[in-house]
């Protein structure tokens, strides 16, 4: 069959060899400081493998079935390093076992093709290669992680994935009777242009895919308290988009808590039990809330839990359990029993970025209300609607922090 657009096949294999070079080039730059080094070897290796095995084809277009065993057999390897990079990117292990195995199969089945005829190996061997970008394909496309570039990357292997598929169709069908395993014809044009297609797509979105993960690493650890592993006070802004998500109109209880006599803490004990009373407390929050709440530190000994879609019962069952947590148990630090109790303060509202600081203001009249009224203590905001709300436990007051004892 005739040439397409009368594309010299020869040049284009070696631009595409050019092509993936460069892109092996940026990878290498792509991962110097990096910690996901492995990802970076993986792909400059297959990229290297790939323009080894495009210069060899170049130079035998219409070539024995010898003559191609070796770039056909690197196809495989390259590919299989591609899956490689993947799988690592993604945290998940892999071998080089199976792709090897595949490149032993390939190798095979191109001996045999003066016995079984070239269009059967033909089409064989592009299902081997077939399967191997479609493994790829389904790596990629079953992740969960939120990084949209990988739908550029499912695209990019998609274009290759189709042209092979043709070239199957090819062999096993249209034209049985090849005389080469690597025809100078219109399909070897579309399996050219979708490889250049290819390399250039998934260089690109191989890089923008990590470049994506370590903006999302810098927005999380910008949002992090190092301390407790909790939302720091800059996440707060975040708060109301995450009560969206849970639904545009909900409204949601917000509980906010401060630990009572704190300096004396640091005072008595130290830094360092400070730290620890902290952690402590972060550690009960977590216990005490699922996991459908956002919990921040939002001053030193400051938390705040907000409940999307959850009514004030069910915030003040939870704060009185977290409450009876912290005062039931104290912090053994250096020998020392240091007792620890929090006040709470709970409002309920619409929570959109509108309402949130009035909703945060009006917890934390509560809280003031809690430490007036004798710490230790969980205090609801008079204006949400609470009809079945458990009374008030009246409690000794029994925050003092003289109840710490060396
Ligand atoms: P109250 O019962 O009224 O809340 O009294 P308090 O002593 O807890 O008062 P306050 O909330 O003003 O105390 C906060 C103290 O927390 C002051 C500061 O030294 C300390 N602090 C702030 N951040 C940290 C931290 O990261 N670690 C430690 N150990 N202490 C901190
Ligand atoms: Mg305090
Ligand atoms: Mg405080």
């Amino acid at each position: 069959m005739e040439s397409l657009l009368s594309l010299d096949q020869q040049t284009m294999f070696i631009v595409n060899a050019l092509l993936l070079v460069v892109f092996a080039v940026a990878f290498s730059f792509a991962a110097l400081g990096q910690k996901d080094r492995r990802y970076w070897a993986f792909l400059v290796a297959s990229n290297l493998v790939f323009a080894i095995a495009f210069v060899i084809f170049s130079g035998q277009i219409n070539g024995t079935p010898e003559a191609l065993l070796l770039p056909n057999c690197l196809l495989v390897i390259g590919l299989g390093l591609r899956w490689r990079a993947i799988r690592t990117f993604f945290g998940h292990s892999s071998s080089s076992a199976w792709f090897l195995a595949l490149s032993l199969a390939m190798a095979l089945a191109l001996s045999f093709s003066r016995v079984v005829g070239n269009g059967l190996v033909f089409g064989l061997t592009n299902a081997i290669i077939a399967a191997q970008i479609i493994a790829i394909m389904a790596v990629l496309a079953l992740e969960r992680e939120r990084l949209p570039s990988r739908w550029g990357l499912v695209f990019a292997y998609g274009a290759v994935a189709a042209s092979s598929l043709l070239r199957v169709v090819q062999g096993l069908l249209l034209d049985r009777g090849m005389d080469s395993l690597l025809p100078a014809d219109i399909y070897l044009d579309l399996n050219l242009i979708a490889a250049a297609i290819h390399i250039s797509a998934s260089g690109a979105f191989s890089l923008s895919l990590a470049y994506e993960r370590s903006v999302a690493g810098l927005r999380e650890t910008a949002l992090r308290d190092p301390l407790t592993g909790l939302y720091n006070r800059w996440s707060i802004q975040a708060l109301p988009e995450i009560c969206r998500r849970h639904g545009a109109r909900q409204t949601a209880a917000l509980v906010l808590l401060d630990i009572d006599h704190f300096k004396t803490v640091n005072d008595s004990y130290g830094h360092a039990a400070g730290d620890e009373a902290i952690k402590r407390c972060a550690e009960l929050i977590r216990r005490t809330f699922r996991d459908d709440a956002f919990i921040a530190r939002i001053g030193g000994e400051e938390f705040i839990v907000l409940l999307p879609g959850k009514d004030v019962q069910y915030a003040y069952r939870l704060a009185e359990r977290l409450r009876k947590a912290i005062d039931a148990e104290p912090l053994i630090f250096q020998g020392h029993s240091i007792g620890l109790t929090a006040s709470f303060g709970i409002s309920h509202g619409a929570a959109d970025s509108h309402s949130f600081p009035h909703l945060l203001e009006r917890a934390d009249m509560c809280l003031y209300r809690a430490k007036a009224a004798g710490r230790n203590r969980v205090e609801v905001d008079g204006r949400a609607s609470a009809p079945n709300l458990i009374p008030q436990p009246i409690r000794s007051t029994t925050e003092n922090p003289s109840r710490a004892s060396a």
